[in-house]
């Protein structure tokens, strides 16, 4: 089978450099398949009956000519959809009760962690589960694309990837939980767990037995989002491909942020393996994309190249991920933060050409 050759597309930069430059770098780096970002953590980068959009693009389509473009070089497209994620004012504003709140009692709308914009969306209500399944058709059925791509389908980081802890204040370097990062506790998720179980999450002492059920409660709220997305995206169109980024590997991905996502039952995967945010060299990149396949799903390995400090490394990264099992590589991102990184992504997918 051909090896896939994809980036994440950022489309902001991409449409400020112009379209037919992106495309001919795209086409000279050797990338086939496009994920690009339709829908930011701010809104659709196009006029959306379901979301409103970041204030600044009022009523701008940045999607449409690019995939126009693209089309013309038989590349294909993903629409990349940042899906729990919506720090969006004006919604948020509206509707405070479908955002996440922590174990103290504080919504993240009004105290959001780490950073201003993680103000996060609660998978057990129905009211965001219909909003996610309308965005996904909303696109599916407004633009010419091979498929569709949820990020941020996950909950805000009980636990910060080891790389990451020193860069906010309170955040301990040891993998411990803690209360203020702790989602969801809102009053609708708190009463679906007290009447399985009887007893009120809140109260619950950490790491007594019955929260190891309470936390694989909530990564099932994130399962059932997914799947039923999934299904409505599939009576739609079955043949539209339905993928996600997802956190490094599947033990990670669940003990920091309640993704068990090999069990979603979606198409493939993009597991974002970027070695450096989890203190490990390039090597470990073969390793993790490993503990994916062996859980039976497909991988598409997705690496950080501006982590790469060589050409080399980065070839070698590519064909370590290749040779563990990944279908493909994605890229993160383009355009690149260094322009040499072109060439280097162009070598590496020169090298999954010769190998199948
Ligand atoms: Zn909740």
């Amino acid at each position: 089978m051909k090896l896939r050759k994809a980036v994440w597309l950022s489309t902001v930069s991409a449409y400020r450099l112009g379209y037919e430059k992106a495309i001919e770098e795209l086409r000279h780096m050797k990338v086939d398949e496009i994920f690009m970002l339709a829908v930011e953590n701010g809104g659709p980068l196009y006029p959306s009956k379901v979301r409103p959009q970041p204030k600044n693009l009022k009523g701008k389509d940045l999607l449409t000519p690019f995939i126009k473009l693209a089309r013309k070089e038989d590349m294909k497209v993903h629409a990349w959809i940042v899906s729990l994620n919506f720090p969006n004012e004006e919604f948020a504003r509206e509707h405070k009760d479908l955002y996440v709140i922590n174990k103290l009692g504080v919504s993240c709308v009004d105290n959001p962690p780490y950073i201003r914009h993680y103000l996060w969306l609660c998978p057990s209500s129905e009211d965001v589960i219909n909003n996610m399944v309308e965005l996904f058709l909303e696109v599916a059925s407004q633009f010419d694309v091979d498929g569709l791509h949820f990020d941020y389908i996950r909950y805000p980081d009980l636990v910060l990837p080891e790389g990451l802890r020193n860069r906010y204040e309170g955040v301990p370097r040891e993998e411990i939980i803690l209360p203020r990062f702790d989602y969801c506790y809102c009053q609708r998720c708190r009463s679906l767990f007290e009447d399985e179980y009887g007893v009120d999450p809140v109260n619950l002492k950490y790491l007594e037995p019955l929260y190891g059920v309470w936390f694989k409660w909530r990564s099932q709220k994130i399962t059932n989002l997914v799947r039923r997305v999934y299904s409505e995206v599939k009576k739609y169109d079955s043949k539209l491909e339905v993928s996600a980024a997802v956190f490094a590997t599947p033990e990670l991905a669940y003990r920091y942020v309640l993704q068990d996502w090999p069990l979603w039952g979606i198409d493939s995967y993009n597991p974002m393996i970027y070695h450096k945010y989890y203190m490990r060299p390039s090597n470990w990149i073969g390793q993790a994309v490993k503990e994916g396949v062996l859980r039976g799903v497909e991988v598409n390995a997705g690496i950080l190249v501006g982590f790469m400090e060589s050409e080399e490394e980065l070839v070698n990264s590519f064909l370590g991920a290749i040779n563990n099992g990944a279908t493909g590589i994605c890229a993160f991102v383009y355009p690149p933060p260094r322009s040499e990184l072109k060439e280097w992504v162009r070598k590496g997918f020169t090298e999954l050409e010769r190998m199948g």
